[in-house]
């Protein structure tokens, strides 16, 4: 759980409640130290939506901006929305809490991207600001669920007659799950097929 009173020494003073910039500037607002709290409409997650069996709702967003001691652009927060699926089971829509934390360090090169300190995923810094949105959607469209599932206590369908196919689906989706939050090893899988193949 992101602790937004932590005792950290950058903690900004400054909470703007409800208001989600379009654009950001993650420099000049980690100098600030800018929290931000607020929620935008789901439907105006184009690509997301597309996945879902519903568009309607919010999703709910925490972002702090900070510098670190060593003087990099951090930004860490929050997206959160209950989404609307389809159970690959029995059909229906099934509701599903979805969250992604965000651990996120301003680098300027892809070298720089390359060896961040364990546990933060590289944001690229432009000149322009950029748009808020797109950030947001990705990171939810990499935590949705491959196959969405009901948990079997809500399912309409008995647990019994798909437990072998349901243990088979839970480890294909792990290991999509893994493949999409490290292309790299999708790539060193392809080439080792390849190999194989020669
Ligand atoms: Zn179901």
């Amino acid at each position: 759980m992101f602790d937004s009173k932590g005792a950290s020494p950058y903690d900004s003073t400054l909470m703007l409640s409800g208001q989600l910039p379009k654009t950001i500037d993650p420099r000049k607002l980690a100098r600030q130290g800018l929290k931000f709290e607020g929620s935008l409409a789901l439907k105006q997650f184009d690509r997301l939506v597309a996945s879902l069996a519903d568009d309607q709702g919010e999703v709910q967003v925490f972002l702090h901006f900070y510098m670190s001691e060593d003087h990099r652009v951090v930004l860490e927060g929050y997206v959160e929305a209950n989404l609307k699926m389809i159970c690959q089971r029995c059909l229906d829509v099934a509701e599903l809490p979805v969250r992604s934390d965000l651990n996120l360090m301003g680098v300027l090169t892809d070298e720089q991207a390359r060896s961040l300190p364990e546990g933060y995923e590289p944001l690229m810094l432009r000149e322009e600001p950029m748009a808020l949105l797109p950030l947001l959607e990705e990171e939810l469209l990499l935590s949705l669920p491959i196959v969405a599932y009901h948990p079997p206590e809500a399912c309409q369908v008995q647990q019994s007659f798909t437990t072998e196919s349901d243990e088979e689906a839970k480890a294909a989706r792990a290991e999509e799950e893994r493949k999409r939050r490290n292309p790299f090893s999708v790539l060193a899988s392809l080439k080792a097929d390849q190999k194989k193949s020669e």
